[in-house]
């Protein structure tokens, strides 16, 4: 059996930040540490954290004292709150994301219309979104196109700005973006700024090669993973057989030994345990 691992697999750099630096805070305060929402999307990232002391709040009101601000950054009216509050944050909100916090800031002022391509509902966008003013539309599919075209011609506002959720699949990105170019009309213009990280775009990619690769593809991570989810579409897009495991609990291990080529590919908030676990579990098998 060959095992093909992705080498973009498991923590990108801006989880990996987030986990060392709450572990540290955990470490050297005395009283309690909050953090706002899942620090990130993994069960046992999250259960681990717990363990260390870790309180998990889904309000800013429920906090008191420390404050962590995971990855995906947070709404503008959060640091307003805590300020209010007196709550001391550790921001570990990624650069990438303060980054497009930036842009969307600079081109609010600037009375740009802005077009912001993600999950409606993911905390990220959530919080870009509180960025954006008034004048902005999230746009989750290429079926929601037509509606935000309508709210800008509405608005009267003559330039629009394309921007996109950190973890948003690069394909799709690129053909909302060739839509919604053909369907402005022609005295509207666009900007566009691919705001899709580098981590995320590299492990989608090496995601597609192995996909085509192999027999069978296991995409490792949460569940409730946004970017997990994404790998788990382009392997479907390429591959006949593909599971979604968040461990190798949930992998029959027995079954898929039959496969000759295995590709493995996980999250931007996948630990590197959960993967090993998988590899030595099918090593065992092979060597039986
Ligand atoms: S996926 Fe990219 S933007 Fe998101 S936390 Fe990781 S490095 Fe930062």
């Amino acid at each position: 059996m060959e095992i093909k691992i992705g080498k973009t697999s498991g923590f990108c750099y801006g989880v990996k930040n987030a986990v060392q630096k709450s572990e540290e805070e955990l470490l050297k305060t005395n009283g309690e540490v909050y953090c706002l929402g899942e620090l990130v999307h993994n069960k046992e990232v999250t259960e681990a954290l717990k363990n260390k002391g870790l309180n998990f709040v889904e309000n800013i009101d429920e906090a008191s004292g420390k404050l962590i601000i995971r990855a995906h950054g947070v709404p503008k009216q959060i640091y307003e709150k805590a300020k209010k509050r007196n709550i001391e944050l550790v921001d570990l909100t990624c650069p990438n994301v303060l980054k497009i916090h930036d842009i969307a800031k600079e081109y609010c002022q600037k009375d740009y219309y802005i077009f912001l391509i993600g999950k409606k509902q993911h905390p990220e966008i959530i919080g870009t979104a509180s960025f954006c003013g008034k004048n902005h539309k999230v746009i989750s599919q290429k079926e929601e196109i037509k509606e935000a075209i309508k709210a800008v011609k509405k608005s009267k506002i003559k330039h629009v700005l394309i921007i996109a959720q950190t973890t948003y699949n690069m394909k799709t990105f690129e053909e909302i973006v060739e839509e919604i170019q053909n369907k402005v009309p022609k005295n509207i213009d666009i900007i566009v700024k691919n705001t899709i990280c580098l981590a995320t775009e590299l492990r989608q990619k090496e995601t597609e090669k192995i996909s085509k690769e192999v027999e069978l593809m296991i995409i490792v991570g949460g569940k409730n993973s946004s970017n997990t989810n994404k790998l788990y579409d382009i392997s479907c897009e390429n591959c006949e057989n593909v599971i979604f495991a968040e461990n190798k609990d949930d992998i029959d291990i027995e079954k898929i030994s039959k496969f000759q080529k295995i590709g493995i590919m996980a999250g931007a908030s996948t630990p590197n345990k959960s993967v090993e676990d998988i590899i030595k579990a099918l090593n065992d098998v092979v060597l039986v």
